[in-house]
């Protein structure tokens, strides 16, 4: 058989999997094999997601940690490194909103989005890149947005993040080239989860949304888990510094 896009026995962590997009993420991989360590804030949130997952026949576990405390993310990789083993692939996905109109968006909101949304993907990758260096070995990959190319109102800080992000993945793709470490990422369009569903609910954004993307409907988590097996898997082995959109086409028209 064909082992372009094998993922079986690949270890891979998934940063804010306890729900949404990860959740989907983490779970494709787990069903294609990959051993799969699921991460979010809220330890009880998560454990029952394992729990689920496990349930379901999957190799997963859980390791609850804040994206954006460097200290507890370089001392829980160490941990995984040693209790799980090498970290094969990472997928730097928890990401947040807190919209307000940009005359009174705050500060706090500001740098709050920033830290989740971009600095944690530094300070995630930088702990699991120093391992994938040593073994000239290892494929990392952001969870960017549509917002990294164009904007909507209310949102600067998700849309300077996003935006950052997607440079951060050609930096990473340009400096870590060398050690055989790829870094992709995947720009999903308007997706249903909680963190969208205050626009799903909107009858006005909702039709606005089918009207825009050439395929009439907002994606499903699922529709994400092809593109991850796809920049996890050997068959993305030479894709470095890319964007993949999974947005139903809406980049594609006017
Ligand atoms: P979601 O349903 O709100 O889930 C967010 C996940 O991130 C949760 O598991 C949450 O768990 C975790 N999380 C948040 N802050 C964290 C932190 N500081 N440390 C660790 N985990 C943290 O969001 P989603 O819609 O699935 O979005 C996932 C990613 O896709 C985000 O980066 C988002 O920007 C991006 N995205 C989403 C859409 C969309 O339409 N939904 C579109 C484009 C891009 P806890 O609460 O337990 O921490």
């Amino acid at each position: 058989m064909d082992k372009l896009f094998d993922i079986s026995g690949r270890i891979i962590l998934v940063t804010g999997s306890s729900q949404g997009i990860g959740l989907s993420i983490a779970r494709g991989f787990a069903r294609n094999g990959a051993k799969v360590i699921l991460n979010g804030r809220d330890p009880e949130k998560l454990q029952k997601v394992v729990c689920e997952l496990k349930g379901e026949g999957y190799d997963v576990m859980g390791y609850a940690f804040d994206v954006t405390n460097q200290t507890m993310v370089i001392k829980t990789v160490d941990i995984i490194e040693q209790e799980v083993g090498p970290i094969g692939v990472l997928v730097n996905n928890a990401g947040i909103h807190r919209r307000a109109p940009f005359e009174s968006l705050s500060l706090s909101d500001w740098q709050m989005v920033m830290d989740t949304n971009l600095t944690s993907a530094f300070i995630v990758s930088q702990a699991v890149a120093r391992y994938m260096i040593k073994r000239r070995q290892g494929k990392i990959i952001n969870i960017t947005s549509l917002n990294a190319e164009a904007a909507r109102p209310t949102i600067a800080n998700y849309c300077s993040a996003k935006g950052g992000l997607k440079m951060l993945t050609k930096s990473l793709a340009t400096e870590l080239g060398k050690y055989n470490i790829q870094a992709n990422a995947i720009g999903p369009g308007y997706i249903e989860t909680e963190l969208t569903a205050v626009l799903a609910a909107d009858p006005e954004f909702d039709s606005w949304v089918k009207k825009e993307v050439p395929l009439g409907r907002w994606g499903k988590t699922e529709d994400l888990i092809g593109a991850a097996i796809f920049l996890a898997s050997p068959a993305s082995d030479y894709v470095n510094g890319h964007t993949l959109y999974v947005d139903g086409g809406w980049q594609a028209s006017l």
